[in-house]
C-alpha cells in the first residue's frame, strides 16, 4: 500500500506544493502549528528515519538543504526543522518527513 505522503506525491490527494524535485517535494502540513509549517517528503518511502541506511545519507541530507531553501523562500531567518520518529514522538504517517516549521516565535523544550 502507497503511504499518504506518496499519494500525494502522485498527485491522487491534493496538496499545496512549494518545492519539487527528482528526490524529494514540499507541501503545506494540513494542520499548521505556525504561520509557515512545510513538510519536505523523499519521494522514495523511508518509514522513518532510524530506517535510513547508509546509502540514504546524501537524500536525508538534501531534504535538510531543501528544508533551508524552502525556509528562505518563505522569507524566514530564524525557524525549526524537526523530524518525529516513531508514535511516541509524535510521528503520525511513516513515510519520513521534515517538518518546517517558523513565522512566530518558538519556544524550547518542544512538549
Ligand atoms: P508527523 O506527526 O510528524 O508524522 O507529521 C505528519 C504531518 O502530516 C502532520 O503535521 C499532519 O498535519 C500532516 N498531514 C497529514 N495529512 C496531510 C495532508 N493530506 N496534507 C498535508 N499534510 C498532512
Amino acid at each position: 500500500m502507497p503511504t499518504l505522503f506518496t499519494r500525494i506525491i502522485n498527485g491522487e490527494i491534493p496538496s499545496t506544493k512549494v518545492w519539487e524535485d527528482d528526490r524529494c517535494i514540499a507541501f503545506r502540513d494540513i494542520n499548521p502549528t505556525a504561520p509557515t509549517h512545510v513538510l519536505v517528503v523523499p519521494r522514495q518511502e523511508i518509514t522513518r528515519l532510524d530506517q535510513m541506511t547508509e546509502a540514504d545519507e546524501g537524500l536525508v541530507g538534501h531534504l535538510m538543504r531543501v528544508a533551508t531553501l524552502v525556509a528562505r523562500e518563505e522569507g524566514l531567518n530564524d525557524f525549526r526543522v524537526v523530524v518525529n520518529n516513531g508514535a511516541g514522538a509524535g510521528q503520525s504517517v511513516f513515510h519520513l518527513h521534515v517538518h518546517v516549521i517558523g513565522g512566530r516565535s518558538l519556544s524550547w523544550p518542544p512538549g
